[in-house]
């Protein structure tokens, strides 16, 4: 299984990293993208990569709508030296967050257009993040599309229209946790139209705890801390919104991972 959408580095896991590489080792986890989301966090998913692993690590760094504002002067020129530092690292999570307040759409839109545009000079292939304004985030990514070395919209939630354009740019779709509730019927719509070739798996760890999961630990707020071994919960939703087994799910959704990853 490839977890295509992880936030590995993240200081709440710090204390048990040991253990959530360990038990992601042996739920059969055999890649992840560990993506950073402001130039504070750049250092550790960098440091994380260099780390031997049972697994494959990508590192991602961008900054992350949420993080667009209040950057360091410099911090363009510091994303760049962390990509030319790791020429196997992707260019994420980055993207545009309408739920957010307190960060304008615009400014979250200038930040977004200039990783972009870097991504099509680097060649490097972009996660992305959306809530809400799917639409503006589509029309944002139009022009850079077929100019980059591919992207992966993560943790779809957009209606089946958006899906419909991400497809057809050509777009990898990850689907997160959220798929096993119920009551996310686009989400679960999602599952079953996603076609075999752009359907990515993940889990969002630490966040996006799914029902049925193992905690990594429990976090300041109460609340479980996802982890990559859970990614097993994400597998066995999907196959069987898709009329598969979970093995061939984890094999066809590998084979997309590395292919835009790897
Ligand atoms: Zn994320």
């Amino acid at each position: 299984m490839f977890d295509a959408h992880t936030h590995l580095q993240d200081p709440r896991l710090r204390d048990v990293l040991g253990d959530v590489v360990r038990q992601a080792a042996q739920a059969g986890v055999t890649g992840v993208c560990s993506c950073g989301t402001t130039p504070d966090d750049w250092e550790a998913t960098y440091r994380l990569s260099q780390t031997p692993l049972p697994f494959v690590l990508v590192p991602a760094f961008g900054v992350h709508p949420w993080h667009a504002r209040h950057l360091p002067a410099d911090w363009f020129e510091t994303l760049e030296s962390y990509l030319d530092l790791s020429p196997v690292a992707v260019i994420g999570e980055i993207g545009l967050d309408g739920v957010l307040d307190g960060v304008p759409i615009e400014l979250q839109e200038q930040v977004l257009v200039r990783q972009l545009e870097l991504a099509e000079r680097v060649r490097r292939p972009v996660v992305l993040h959306g809530a809400r304004i799917w639409g503006r985030l589509v029309d944002v990514l139009k022009p850079y599309a077929r100019r980059m070395p591919g992207f992966v919209v993560h943790g779809f939630g957009g209606s089946g229209e958006i899906l419909k354009q991400i497809l057809n740019m050509g777009g990898y779709v990850s689907l997160a946790g959220s798929v096993c509730n119920p009551k996310a019927e686009k989400i679960r719509a999602a599952a079953r139209e996603i076609p075999d070739s752009q359907i990515l798996i993940e889990t969002d760890t630490p966040d996006l705890f799914p029902a049925g999961g193992r905690p990594a630990a429990i976090g300041a707020n109460g609340k479980p801390l996802n982890q990559p071994a859970n990614l097993m919960c994400v597998l066995a939703e999907v196959a069987a919104l898709r009329n598969t087994t979970p093995e061939a799910l984890s094999d066809l959704t590998g084979a997309n991972a590395r292919r835009i990853f790897l």
